[in-house]
């Protein structure tokens, strides 16, 4: 039975929340101006207590996560130069290959477990010498790492890989579209994840719960070249007030929300270990994000041509849960706003009908 539209659980992205009314009406209230003269009072706003929740010295309000990752990127490095980068990160695999294709740098991609990189790899991967390799442009962490399961860096581990970075002299990019996610779940602040690095991407429009944007973060003359950058790449945007205002809701009211989608991916997690073919770890799911193996016995015994994870994903979707592919055989369900706990628990019923599992 394929479950009508409206009934349906989506668990695809933290990014599929719509505004609440609370954002509808700021919106509608916004003060706004051209923010292309710097006359957008919202904006400005935003950008200052964005640079405050960080910890850093300014920031530029972007239409999305992508393009605030991609400025800083072109910013850090020239052609021919690579980007350290984990081999699942954003940067690298969900970009369209911008880094390539906007500013000439080349993917350096290490694979980590858990997609948190060793900063003895790390170490290994910097190239400052230049008189036959690329050179080393950047070092970029994710934190949370998305495609990793939501997985968090702690502060000492990335005092491990900043200190390479200093050592090497090449600075640092934090990918932190789910930063606020990483500071709840180690009961810390964004400000101090950030600390250290040269500049620093979050997103509003995931778990804070905002319809667009994000934040490029870093020092006053970093920003200032960011604005340069932004205008390049066609995102200057004019009376963005409008939806700035709605990320203003975000920022001030969305941290306070995420301990409740964390408690809901550990509800999901815990649920999936006990279910026969799917693997997973419960103990791995530390944020919002729950990725798990899609074992052959759970979608009749053989491997289907499109993989275990894509063929299990149709018989959850038509069931009515909605959820995302990793690769062949893992797929990812991201916890929100919009589903609460007990639509959790209905969703967890739901897999467990369509693996047939009884529920007790
Ligand atoms: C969502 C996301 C981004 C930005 O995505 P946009 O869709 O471009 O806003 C960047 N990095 C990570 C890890 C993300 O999950």
């Amino acid at each position: 039975m394929t479950r009508e539209w409206n009934d349906r659980i989506d668990l695809r992205s933290d990014t599929v929340t719509l505004p609440d009314e609370e954002m509808r009406r700021a919106m509608a209230e916004a003060e706004v101006g051209d923010d292309l003269y710097g006359e957008d009072p919202t904006v400005r706003l935003l950008e200052e207590e964005s640079a405050a929740a960080v910890g850093m010295e300014a920031a530029l309000f972007v239409p999305s996560g992508t393009m605030g990752n991609e400025i800083a990127l072109h910013l850090h490095g020239s052609p021919g130069e690579e980007v350290i980068c984990e081999a699942l990160s954003h940067v690298y695999v969900s970009e369209m290959g911008a880094m390539a294709a906007l500013s000439g740098l080349l993917p350096r991609t290490i694979p980590a477990p858990g997609g948190l990189l060793d900063p003895m790899a790390v170490e290994a991967a910097v190239v400052t010498d230049g008189g036959y390799h690329s050179r080393t442009a950047v070092i970029t962490v994710e934190n949370t790492h998305n495609f990793g399961g939501g997985t968090v860096y702690g502060r000492p581990h990335l005092e491990r890989i900043l200190a390479v970075a200093e050592r090497h002299g090449v600075p640092t990019h934090c990918d932190g579209a789910r930063i606020f996610n990483a500071a709840v779940a180690l009961g810390t602040s964004a400000a101090v994840l950030a600390a250290g690095f040269t500049s620093l991407m979050f997103c509003l429009s995931k778990g804070l719960g905002a319809p667009v944007g994000s934040l490029l973060c870093g020092s006053r003359d970093f920003i200032r070249e960011a604005r340069r950058m932004r205008k390049m790449f066609g995102g200057g945007m004019r009376q963005a007030g409008v939806i700035a205002a709605a990320g203003l809701v975000a920022l001030r009211k969305g941290p306070a929300r995420l301990p409740g989608d964390h408690e809901k991916a550990a509800r999901l997690g815990r649920a999936l270990a006990e279910i026969p073919g799917i693997v997973i770890d419960p103990a791995s799911v530390q944020t919002n994000i729950v990725v798990f193996r899609v074992e052959p016995e759970l979608v009749g015994g053989t491997v289907p041509p499109e993989g275990t994870a894509a063929a299990f994903l149709a018989r959850l979707g038509e069931a009515g849960v909605l959820g995302g592919q990793i690769d062949a055989t893992r797929a990812r369900l991201v916890t929100h706003r919009d589903v609460s706990g007990e639509r959790i628990d209905e969703a967890i019923e739901r897999i467990r009908a369509v693996v047939g599992v009884a529920v007790n």
